[in-house]
């Protein structure tokens, strides 16, 4: 689950971590409003949407006046903002903003002293610890950086034992090339936001730009916080900050039946029960020679109204060109996803694209007699690479 900025700060500042304070404003009275509480006569209006690159999108506006204010937060509470990282990028149709953020521009007293620096937390699969991410090359695409400059991106690898240690705070700071009053506050810095980030289970904090002002303090001024998903039951009010009006409105909607559903590029849709099972039914997908157009986990319990939920959830994909029913009958019995699948095809309609079923377990016979006798189009498998085989031929 990600955060707005706006919900990060807030976070952030609950332990200690400095930040660019601001205010959020869903119209523009508010944000005049919001501008007048803040200690500065300059402010910056950013676009709260759950994508980063908002400034080059015209999500980031500085403002010097409350004119201004009023000018560009019209502007972008409204816009449909594209970034390189809204659905379908730049030449997507980009997203709504809903709320923007009224910060003081921290900038503003000395501009030409502020120097910006990347910070991000996260989890190191390979080594199975957390790594802090760091960069004198702040401000821009960190991607960018790590591809053409390398060496200008620090790590520094966290024992889980040992948590966070003096010593590698002070590595990071003068990795950054930091000395005297910016130092102490960068080490400060580190040491609360790590602190944040384990304590709430998140998996991602990405603060670009950490600025370090021209009176030496340190402060986020952006941050972008991932949680958990699975950690969420232990974080009830930060579950509440959820905004689904960012997220994928059909995984929404999946999520609401328990269904497992994330949606992919490809033209072939699949429904299988267990997460390991659907990675390995892509796996043989992609083989046959096709994309996997949704990972879906229709779980231990698939009944047959839960099997039509998760049929026509994936038909909605225009792109799907064939969809593979993939199910072990463990828990699950054959036989009662089969009947799902039939009803589901005849509430449906008009279903004009191949289904292949392969349901193997208990009571897969009775199951492929459901499916036989149904007299609809749907071919049946038994082997998995009989599946994949009838995928390749209906693609072609
Ligand atoms: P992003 O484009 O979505 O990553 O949004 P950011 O919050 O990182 O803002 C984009 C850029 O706007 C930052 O890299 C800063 O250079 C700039 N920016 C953000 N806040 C201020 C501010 O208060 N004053 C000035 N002068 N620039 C700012
Ligand atoms: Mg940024």
């Amino acid at each position: 689950m990600n955060l707005h900025e706006y919900q990060g700060k807030e976070l952030l500042k609950s332990f200690g971590v400095a930040i660019q304070e601001g205010f959020v404003a869903e119209s523009v009275e508010e944000a005049v409003a919001a501008s007048k509480k803040l200690n500065s006569d300059f402010c910056v209006i950013k676009a709260q949407i759950h994508a980063g690159g908002r400034g080059k999108g015209g999500g980031v506006k500085l403002a010097k006046n409350e004119g201004e204010v009023k000018e560009f937060a019209g502007n972008i509470l409204g816009m449909m903002l594209k970034t390189p990282q809204t659905p379908g990028g730049v030449d997507g149709p980009g997203k709504l903003v809903r709320k923007v953020l009224v910060a003081e521009d921290v900038y503003a007293p000395d501009f030409d002293a502020c120097k910006e620096y990347y910070v991000s937390i996260l989890m190191d699969r390979d080594r199975k610890c957390n790594v802090i991410v760091t960069s004198t090359e702040g401000g821009m695409d960190i991607e960018t950086v790590a591809h053409n400059t390398p060496e200008l991106i620090n790590k520094e690898y966290i024992d889980p034992r040992l948590g966070l240690q003096g010593f590698q705070t002070r590595k990071i700071a003068f990795g950054l090339g930091l000395s005297g009053q910016a130092f102490k506050e960068m080490t400060k810095f580190i040491a609360k936001l790590y602190k944040a980030f384990v304590s709430s289970d998140y998996s991602m904090f990405e603060i670009n730009p950490c600025l370090k002002t021209g009176d030496d303090r340190i402060l986020a001024v952006d941050c972008k916080v991932a949680l958990d998903d699975n950690a969420l039951f232990r974080h009830k009010d930060l579950a509440e900050m959820r905004d689904v009006s960012e997220e994928d409105p059909t995984e929404v909607e999946a999520k609401s039946f328990g269904l497992n559903y994330v949606n992919l590029d490809g033209n072939v849709g699949c429904m299988v029960n267990g997460a390991g099972l659907a990675m390995a039914t892509m796996d043989i997908i992609k083989l046959s020679g096709g994309e996997p157009a949704n990972f879906l986990d229709v779980g231990g319990t698939a009944d047959a109204e839960r099997v039509e939920k998760a049929f026509r959830i994936i038909m909605r994909d225009p792109s799907v060109k064939a969809i593979l029913i993939n199910i072990f009958g463990g828990i699950v019995r054959c036989d009662r996803v089969a009947q799902g699948v039939v009803d589901a095809y005849k509430n449906i309609g008009e279903v004009n694209i191949p289904i292949i079923v392969r349901l193997q377990g208990t009571n897969a016979d009775i199951a492929k007699t459901i499916i036989d006798e149904s007299g609809l189009e749907v071919h049946s498998a038994i082997l998995l690479q009989e599946a994949a085989d009838l995928v390749a031929k209906v693609i072609g």
